[in-house]
């Protein structure tokens, strides 16, 4: 995107950062890449920065589970707060600190694909350890192992619409409710 892109009508998006209004329309007004909030329906254009971001202790991080043990799993971590990755990075989270309370297995707490948010515990040797512990934090969106269906909150209640199964995880406070921005 490069100032004065098209980016589309106020009747059908709201204009985020780096856009701009005229005439009903929405342009960009800088350069950067398209993100497109289709929960809230806003564009936006996002400046890449000079330095790369990095996940540092505290902060709290989205990112997608791509593996899963019984003690440990990885996340690929995609944003830092608000901000989406150019390059993402690899997190690791050890049982013990998914809950305060105890947790079996990571199986009983998490599936493969849940996009989940978390905190940086420990940026040790290069190795971003993260933490669900905290109440508003563990998965904010996840899909069906079975029929692939986004599944939702019912009745306090994570639950497959389409099977009518219930589901079990570390589910954050703002599950369902919460935003995640994608690069295209
Ligand atoms: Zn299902």
């Amino acid at each position: 995107m490069v100032p004065g892109d098209y980016l589309g009508v106020i009747e059908e998006f709201l204009s985020g950062g780096g856009t701009y209004i005229d005439d009903g329309t929405i342009y960009s007004s800088t350069t950067g890449h398209l993100l497109m909030d289709s929960h809230k329906r806003k564009i936006s254009v996002y400046q890449k920065p000079k330095s790369p971001l990095l996940p540092k202790e505290g902060a709290l991080v989205i990112g997608k589970i791509t593996s899963i043990r019984n003690k440990n799993l990885n996340v690929k971590i995609f944003q830092i707060r608000d901000k989406p990755l150019f390059n993402t990075f690899n997190g690791i989270m050890h049982i013990t600190d998914v809950s305060k309370s105890y947790v079996k297995t990571m199986l009983d707490a998490f599936h493969i694909g849940d996009i989940i948010r978390a905190k940086v515990i420990s940026t040790k040797n290069r190795e971003f350890h993260l933490s669900t512990q905290e109440h508003g934090l563990g998965v904010i969106h996840s899909k069906c192992s079975f029929c692939g269906h986004k599944i939702i909150l019912s009745q306090k209640r994570l639950k497959c619409p389409q099977c009518n199964k219930t589901k079990w995880r570390k589910m954050s406070s703002g599950y369902g409710k919460e935003d995640f921005i994608k690069l295209p």
